[in-house]
């Protein structure tokens, strides 16, 4: 990777805003880092926050908390754009009028066992690239030292696998590669195939962070009758929520970019446009009825109570 790769993958690595080391590190690039209860900048850098959030992050967390992913969103995350075509991502809100995570409490991170990827990694950032002419995407790590972070200057030294396994990474990794895979082509490849961009966004938005409404989505008769999903697929994904955000990858890849995943039913396409006329058809007429009564209001003879300013009776 040449340095101009390199700093536009800096660039937009979530830690933008911070010194990152100008190397892309290897995975066995030894650092010299450790965290722990003692140093004395404990939870500072969960005092001022910028956490983006994978799929199996919210997943994570809605299912720790008992909330629904679309309780969980409202309550915890705002969105951001993602690209330049406005693809939806969605970051840790802070506290109220504050810039604190809300899962910091004196004693560190409450929710510690089901934390974001974001911050298992730190202070090393995760870097995914994919170049046009290649279909997998390759990985480096930078490393972040802000001056607020003391863990530095601690003496152990490991290489960044180590800290990886320590931090338990390697599965959100795992998990998230479909997602991560299906950005990188969408930021590679420009706009959409085939779709009005807002309504990829929605179906984006959805199939990767509202995982309960997506599943209803997948549910609903008006996706049964689109798609021929198998019997045996459809029990695994109503009753796993992993093997659900699996499928949703897959179906995005193939509402996005036409790769093959589902069949559709026949006859599928006509009836979507027969519902997509219909609806087009329903909100002219609205539009035009409520021409017309503006029309028919503007040439009333008929004088109204307050037609002559006094608001009067008579
Ligand atoms: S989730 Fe935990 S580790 Fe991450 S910012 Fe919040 S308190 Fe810190
Ligand atoms: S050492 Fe760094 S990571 Fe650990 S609490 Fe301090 S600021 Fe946070």
């Amino acid at each position: 990777m040449d340095e101009q790769e390199f700093n536009n993958l800096a660039k937009e690595s979530p830690f933008r805003e911070s010194p990152v080391m100008p190397n892309m590190l290897e995975g066995d690039t030894t650092i010299q880092f450790r965290c722990h209860r003692n140093v004395k900048c404990w939870n500072a850098c969960c005092s001022n926050i910028d956490i983006p959030l994978t799929p199996y992050d919210i997943l994570r967390l809605k299912n720790r908390l008992g909330l629904s992913s679309a309780e969980f969103l409202q309550q915890y995350t705002f969105p951001y754009e993602l690209d330049k075509d406005g693809l939806p991502g969605v970051k840790f809100q802070p506290v109220e009028g504050g810039t604190a995570c809300q899962f910091m409490v004196a004693e560190g991170c409450s929710v510690y066992e089901d934390r974001p990827a974001a911050c298992r990694y730190y202070p090393v950032a995760l870097l995914s690239m994919r170049r046009s002419d290649e279909y997998t995407d390759r990985t480096g790590y930078a490393l972040v030292q802000e001056k607020h972070c003391l863990g530095h200057q601690e003496e152990r030294k490991l290489t960044i696998e180590e800290y990886r396994q320590e931090q338990g990474v390697s599965d959100y990794d795992e998990k998230s590669r479909g997602w991560r895979q299906l950005i990188l082509k969408k930021k590679s490849t420009g706009s959409t195939v085939g779709k009005p961009p807002m309504i990829s966004n929605q179906l984006f938005f959805m199939a990767s962070y509202d995982m309960d409404r997506f599943r209803a989505f997948v549910m609903s008769p008006s996706f049964n009758e689109s798609y021929m999903v198998p019997v045996e697929t459809m029990a695994e994904i109503v009753a796993d929520d992993e093997k659900l955000m699996e499928f949703a990858f897959n179906f995005l890849k193939q509402s996005l970019f036409n790769e093959k995943f589902l069949e559709e039913q026949e006859g599928a396409f006509e009836k979507h446009r027969a519902r997509l006329n219909a609806r087009g058809q329903a909100i002219r007429a609205a539009m035009e009825q409520g021409r017309q009564k503006m029309e028919d209001d503007k040439y009333d003879p008929e004088p109204r109570p307050g037609d002559c300013g006094c608001g009067g009776n008579d």
